[in-house]
């Protein structure tokens, strides 16, 4: 949790975050400080951790290494499909996403980066904390909205549009859905008093996870298979919800599938 003012301010100042954090500080202060780095942060993790896979999608079964592992490999993003996805969430950010942030550096009371950084420690247990809380969250709007016809039909059915989910499809959300998810994420770590650091920590790994889940390759060597017990249901669960629109509701984790009897597993070919 967040510590104010640390008496061991001298000690800490040796770890590896305290100088991150003090560099941070000292050299980019009016960036971090930003309303909008929370945005830029965001949007450019997205787009650095789809990329790669958008390229492996183009070469599709030219790379047939890769290609072994693509989960439906009758199913084959197009460049237009592809176009077509990042549009919607270019477009969402800066229509919808932007113009929310512009309004919150008005009302809300501008960001405070305080002096010490947290410990290792505290950024895994309370980035932790805030993944398990957006999985909660995420997991019953999920259910509700697959549940409900008309909710599905004016807000999750955007994202249900491919069958067979490519990088670029993550952030294929209509307004609500992605307004909903921006809530939360920039909530949860307001409710359980995360270090900016830790924040910002959780918003790229959140990320990664949220791509990791589209990718439509079960990669053996993707986080949700070095992940240990199937903690994690990654590419090959999500790439199912896809296919199988009422099982496997969770983003990130598997436990609220396995105690709510959603869960289903990919069958793999080893
Ligand atoms: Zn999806
Ligand atoms: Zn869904």
């Amino acid at each position: 949790m967040l510590n104010s003012s640390s008496p061991w301010r001298g000690q800490s100042s040796q770890t590896p975050l305290q100088q991150l954090w003090d560099h941070l500080l000292l050299h980019h202060r009016p960036l971090v400080s930003s309303p909008f780095f929370p945005l830029l942060l965001a949007f450019s993790s997205y787009v650095f951790f789809s990329v790669p896979f958008a390229v492996m999608d183009v070469v599709g079964d030219r790379l047939p290494y890769f290609y072994q592992f693509k989960i439906q490999p009758s199913r084959k993003p197009t460049l237009k499909m592809m176009c077509k996805s990042f549009m919607t969430a270019l477009f969402n950010h800066v229509f919808f996403v932007l113009p929310a942030v512009v309004v919150g550096a008005f009302v809300l009371p501008s960001p405070v980066l305080p002096q010490d950084a947290p410990t290792l420690y505290d950024v895994c247990v309370d980035g932790l904390a805030s993944l398990l809380l957006f999985d909660t969250q995420y997991y019953l709007w999920h259910f509700i909205h697959h549940k409900n016809p008309q909710l599905y039909k004016w807000i999750h059915a955007v994202h249900h549009e491919y069958m067979s989910p490519f990088s670029w499809s993550t952030e294929q959300l209509s307004v609500p859905e992605l307004m909903t998810v921006g809530f939360w994420s920039n909530l949860d770590p307001i409710v359980l008093r995360c270090h900016p650091l830790t924040t910002w920590a959780v918003t790229v790994v959140s990320i990664w996870m949220s791509v990791e889940d589209h990718i439509g390759y079960d990669l053996p060597w993707s986080l949700s298979r070095l992940v240990p017990c199937g903690l994690l249901g990654g590419a090959a669960a999500h790439d199912l919800h896809h296919q199988k629109p009422n099982r496997n509701y969770a983003p990130f984790f598997s436990h609220w599938d396995r105690l709510f009897g959603t869960e289903e597993k990919l069958t793999r070919k080893e």
